[in-house]
């Protein structure tokens, strides 16, 4: 199946092309047909599958094709609504991607910076607005944004939106988008009140499309368990970053002051680091994110609303520094590697009070993650798990080779706080 079979015209199939898109992921095979049959769409799918293609090509191309550019300044024609500014950044910069040969202009608006930029934008027209909903609303309320003419609307990560407390302001938003219209609901899982929001969102018979998350990432990403005890957690990150061969990681920290600890502990064995979570400025993330997109930083630390939805080419590694109390969670993080065609590895730390959640996620993904039984810091808090532990970490096949120099400083010295047996 290609592109050009799912009836993607010249246009997008090249700038596909370029982009080494060469087949559609399921969740696009299923959608674009019907999209671009002007159809409603109810999918259950999240970050990693490929969605955000699965909407903006067809309407990309509906744009294209249907809607000639007529004299003066460009109505807004498609709304993509989304919960944060990194999620939003990126759906913007997929549809530059993706419609590069196709004149379509679209620009970014979110909060937590000046509004005046993106009201200059507005004003000389856009066709794609993508936008989180607090400064939307804030910018259709003092009259910067007409709805009228939107023919496509698009809610990205509709639970995470719940999640976050925006359903007032969707409810605000949906009352006032035209009833004539195309709309696209995604929402990583479906609670009943995901349902009922969806069913007024969209019309009487939408398309149902479910990507199941156990399809798309647990069972692509080399998964692995280390039991080990909470105090002894940095310690065993970078042991592992000393000598393990990666190109990027993220790591997962319950907490922002969590992240920034483990940011100290880091740089002072001399790993460049940066964190990303809400208590960063927007300026601070955006730096963080594009040093460690560029490779000048090859750690970065994130909590989960912070790292929600980022897309990072390449990631090769995700550690859990410590292990969510929602599976769906954990499945989200690990969908950072193994994205919609390459796969990945995740490394995940649980202490013994994280012995539930492992439980639980187990369950969920229906898999037992393969336990690394050998490392210098076990769970000394769990008497029947001390091991003798030793100097030769077993690690999951893909990081065995080394051929390559392990990433990070302070590289051939053996961690003086290894003691052996505790
Ligand atoms: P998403 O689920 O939208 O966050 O996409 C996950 C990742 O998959 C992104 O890095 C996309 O660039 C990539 N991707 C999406 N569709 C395809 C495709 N058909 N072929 C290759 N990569 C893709």
């Amino acid at each position: 199946m290609t592109f050009k079979d799912l009836g993607i015209c010249d246009s997008i199939c090249k700038a596909l092309e370029e982009e080494g898109y060469n087949n559609p992921t399921p969740i696009q095979e299923q959608s674009i047909p019907t999209l671009l049959n002007g159809n409603d769409l109810l999918a259950s799918a999240q970050t990693g599958t490929g969605k955000t293609a699965a909407f903006a090509i067809p309407i990309l191309q509906q744009l294209y094709l249907d809607h000639p550019q007529s004299k003066g300044p460009r109505k807004i024609k498609a709304l993509i609504v989304t919960p944060t500014r990194e999620l939003a950044i990126q759906i913007a910069e997929s549809f530059d991607t993706y419609g590069k040969y196709t004149g379509i202009r679209n620009t970014v608006i979110f909060g937590g910076v000046k509004q005046e930029p993106q009201v200059q934008t507005l004003r000389r027209g856009v066709d794609v607005l993508i936008a989180t909903p607090g400064r939307l609303l804030d910018l259709m309320d003092q009259g910067f944004i007409n709805v009228k003419s939107i023919a496509h609307f698009v809610l990205d990560e509709a639970d995470r939106m719940l999640d976050m407390g925006f359903v007032h302001d969707i409810r605000k938003l949906i009352a006032r988008l035209p009833h004539d219209r195309q709309s696209l609901f995604f929402s990583a899982t479906m609670p009943p009140a995901i349902v009922e929001l969806s069913g007024k969102i969209l019309g009487n018979h939408p398309e149902k499309v479910i990507i199941k998350p156990e399809q798309t990432t647990a069972e692509k990403v080399e998964q692995s368990l280390y039991f080990v005890s909470k105090k002894w957690k940095p310690k065993l990150l970078l042991h592992l970053l000393q000598t393990i061969s990666y190109e990027s990681v993220i790591v997962f920290t319950r907490t922002k002051h969590g992240a920034d600890k483990v940011v100290r502990a880091l740089d002072k064995a001399g790993i460049a680091s940066a964190a990303i979570h809400g208590n960063k400025s927007q300026n601070a993330r955006q730096k963080a994110l594009s040093n460690f997109k560029d490779g000048r930083i090859k750690v970065l630390l994130a909590t989960d609303i912070a790292a929600r939805g980022i897309d990072i080419d390449q990631l090769s590694l995700v550690i859990n520094f410590d292990l969510p109390n929602i599976p769906e969670t954990y499945v989200h993080r690990i969908g950072r590697t193994g994205r919609a065609v390459s796969s990945g590895a995740a490394m995940s730390f649980c202490d013994v009070e994280e012995r539930a959640y492992l439980r639980d996620i187990q369950r969920f993904i229906n898999q037992q993650i393969p336990v690394i039984p050998e490392h210098p810091f076990p769970d000394d808090e769990e008497e029947e798990f001390v091991k003798k532990p030793s100097g030769n970490t077993k690690l999951p096949s893909r990081f065995r080779d080394s051929g390559s120099k392990p990433a990070g400083g302070n590289r051939n010295k053996r961690n003086p706080n290894y003691r052996g047996r505790r």
